[in-house]
């Protein structure tokens, strides 16, 4: 009998994992909650052009398992229009820059924090201080109100949360992945062509009649040999090991050995992430602009005939315009995907609270101790997370372990 892993969640996670253990001769079960593969990366067709609802972009210098990942589907990337970046806050109509002199004075100051961090452990002695609100983080950071400001606005494009909410010791993660602050803020991002989705599309192709849909996991039970899974419906699966990928907010909805109260308590205050994206038909060609307080942006579609903003889900996109000084018809018409809504996300992309790297730390310590049944979403991956990047790494480093715990 070939060693039988069930994987639960087709996002990229999921799907990354699935492909590499049946290249190790496994048997694989894939169940999804919902109707299709890709999660949290959600191309919609409007007219003539793409919209993407969930991930979009990627650092091809820095994202190099999904570069790979890409030439082995053959999916080209596409460059993105190289408008110049308006900045908005109360001065309306600022152009910023993030290689000014003072902002690269603050990114090097940032910078000797950012070496503290081991991107292959959430929180260690030496980088607990650092989980804290970021506003609080920055204060403590010499530069005028308009550079705080300015950086506020560049970092919204990463974390798409308040900084009064989001730690500052995820989103130095993300400077660290990058290699340092100014890398990060100035890093060249790329999309896939024909959108996002197509690396889940392309992925699944082959395990299509492993997959099933529609079928909620809402347990995990360790059985006399593996384990049992268990559906909405009450159907039992066996396995003689267990994947999940499911998203960080939505974790304690399924109950498994490793969900420590903790966990629970943190995947059902969720992270700070509420980013919702509403695509319009703009009346004119705009710049790209982001705004800091209430952190939004706003883009162009690769056409440019479709316009973007990405603000929190409960800031009507009509105020969300009028902050970002847009000149655009009132949104009511815009096409949208809430994620806060959505029972198998319940928020975008990880951006943790303060605490919250504490309760990652344990559950990656427990994943590792435990390769029969790991957490590898990309929400919970040191390496990216947040990021398509992260779901390559999370799933990969899933099978590297469980497959070396069947050759011991
Ligand atoms: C608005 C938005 C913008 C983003 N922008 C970018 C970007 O520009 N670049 C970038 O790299 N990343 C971006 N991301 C993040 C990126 O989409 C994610 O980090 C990545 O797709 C996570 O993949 P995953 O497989 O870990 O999780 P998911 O894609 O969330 O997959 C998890 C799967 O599990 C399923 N599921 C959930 N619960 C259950 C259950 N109980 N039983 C069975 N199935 C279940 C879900 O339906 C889903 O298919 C963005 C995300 C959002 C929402």
């Amino acid at each position: 009998m070939p060693f039988h892993v069930t994987i639960i969640g087709a996002g990229v996670a999921g799907l990354t994992a699935a492909h590499l253990l049946q290249q190790h001769n496994c048997s694989i079960t894939l169940i999804e909650g919902g109707n299709r593969v890709g999660g949290r990366t959600f191309t919609r067709q409007h007219e003539r052009h793409l919209e993407e609802q969930g991930a979009e972009f990627f650092h091809p210098a820095h994202h190099h398992r999904l570069r790979a990942a890409l030439e082995e589907s053959g999916l080209p990337a596409q460059d993105l229009k190289d408008l110049a970046t308006l900045w908005v806050s109360a001065g309306k109509g600022k152009l910023g820059d993030p290689v000014h002199p003072e902002i690269k004075a603050l990114c090097r100051h940032i910078d000797t924090d950012v070496a503290l961090i081991n991107p292959h452990r959430w929180i260690t002695p030496e980088t607990a201080h650092l989980d804290r609100p970021f506003t609080e983080y920055l204060a403590k950071h010499p530069a005028s109100d308009t550079v705080h400001s300015e950086f506020l606005a560049w970092t919204g494009t990463l974390t798409g949360a308040d900084p009064q909410e989001f730690s500052a010791l995820g989103l130095l993660r993300d400077f660290k992945m990058f290699g340092t602050t100014e890398a990060a803020l100035t890093a060249v991002e790329q999309r896939i062509a024909g959108g996002t989705m197509q690396l889940a599309l392309s992925l699944a192709k082959p395990l299509m009649p492993q997959i099933r849909f529609e079928t909620r996991v809402v347990a995990v039970h360790e059985a006399v040999a593996g384990f049992e899974i268990i559906t909405h419906t009450d159907e039992r699966i066996s396995a003689d090991a267990v994947i999940i990928t499911v998203p960080f907010n939505t974790l304690h909805q399924c109950q498994f050995p490793g969900l420590f109260p903790a966990l629970a308590q943190a995947s059902r205050n969720r992270h700070t992430n509420r980013s919702r994206k509403r695509w319009f038909d703009p009346e004119t060609i705009f710049n790209p602009r982001i705004a800091t307080d209430p952190t939004s942006l706003s883009y162009l579609d690769v056409t440019a005939s479709a316009g973007c903003i990405i603000a929190a889900d409960e800031i009507s996109g009509d105020q969300a315009a009028a902050h970002l000084d847009l000149p655009i018809a009132p949104m009511a018409s815009a096409r949208s995907h809430s994620w806060q809504d959505d029972p198998l996300a319940a928020g975008a992309w990880m951006t943790i609270r303060p605490g919250q790297a504490l309760v990652l730390d344990d559950l990656q310590r427990w994943s590792i101790q435990n390769p029969r049944c790991q957490v590898a979403g990309g929400d919970v991956s040191p390496i990216w997370p947040g990021w398509i990047e992260g779901a390559i790494a999370a799933g990969t480093s899933a099978v590297t372990r469980l497959i070396q715990s069947t050759t011991h």
